[in-house]
């Protein structure tokens, strides 16, 4: 049985929200240089140089790359031969999240509850999903979730005989809603299949796969080409400015459901795709 200390998790989360704050991924700045050779629209392409520059101005000078520092959301693969010492795991993460963000000098978004609006001050609570896996590691995924895309984000429970292409059509339909508020090129997260919850949790998860690896199953590996094909054909852009980058990804993660049922959920992340992730 591996040992991990409260103290080292605090240490490393605050480590990774700074990090994921001011360097954008290289899966992300690769995206936005091929999308700059892409990108069809003198006015896409100009957006896309900007977000270039800040995404390098960010790195530079070890500032936020976007005022809006997200939501700190982790997933968490739990070894589980691995046995967290000095305190409670999720304890630990919201320690290093208000660590992070407090000695960062990045923006807290979190507030108490949504009635009374209050900001906790910290940016926590994290909001922290554990899968139990086998083996003694701890692998920590982060990303610090921006609101504007999250606030565009869907989820309907379909019927079984709207069948694949009702799937493609409410996919559609929600980046076309969204337009410019989910800070394209976006990063679109599908969920299909599980339950309500579940298929929430899926099109999360789906994000936390760099750019350009696709599913390792060849159809929903061929669902993303279609999709992120299709969707830069909507005309959306770089910012909602027009062009043919509106995504630079799209995911996909399918897992059984019930008969009766079709969950589709479509979450949204915007340029300022932010991860990290550390083994423990
Ligand atoms: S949605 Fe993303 S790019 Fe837009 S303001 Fe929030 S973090 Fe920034």
């Amino acid at each position: 049985m591996k040992e991990i200390h409260y103290k080292d998790i605090v240490e490393e989360v605050a480590g990774m929200c700074q990090r994921a704050n001011y360097n954008l991924g290289d899966d992300v700045y690769s995206a936005f240089k091929k999308a700059l050779s892409s990108e069809r629209s003198e006015t896409g392409k100009e957006v896309l140089a900007q977000l270039i520059e800040n995404a390098d101005i960010a790195q530079a000078e070890q500032v936020p790359m976007c005022q809006d520092t997200g939501t700190a959301v982790f997933i968490v693969e739990l070894g589980q031969d691995c046995h967290v010492t000095g305190g409670l795991l999720v304890n630990a993460i919201n320690e290093g999240v208000a660590k992070g963000y407090g000695e960062g000098y990045l923006r807290n978004s979190m507030i108490y509850n949504p009635l009374n609006r209050k900001n906790t001050g910290n940016n926590t609570p994290a909001i922290v999903h554990i899968e139990l896996v086998e083996g003694d590691q701890m692998v920590l995924h982060m990303t610090a979730k921006g609101g504007g895309a999250e606030n565009m984000s869907a989820l309907k429970m379909l019927k079984p005989s709207d069948g694949i292409e009702g799937v493609k059509e409410y996919i559609l339909s929600v980046v076309k809603v969204a337009g410019p508020n989910a800070c394209p090129p976006l990063i679109v997260g599908i969920g299909i299949g599980g339950n309500f919850e579940r298929c929430a949790y899926l099109a999360k998860k789906s994000l936390f796969r760099p750019i350009g690896i696709r599913h390792p199953d060849p159809d929903v590996a061929a669902l993303e080409e279609e999709l992120i094909a299709s969707i830069n054909r909507l005309g959306i852009g770089p910012q909602g400015m027009g062009g043919s980058t509106t995504a630079l990804d799209v995911k996909v993660e399918a897992e059984s459901c019930h008969i009766a049922a079709l969950p589709v959920a479509v979450n949204l992340n915007c340029h300022a795709s932010r991860h990290q992730t550390a083994v423990l």
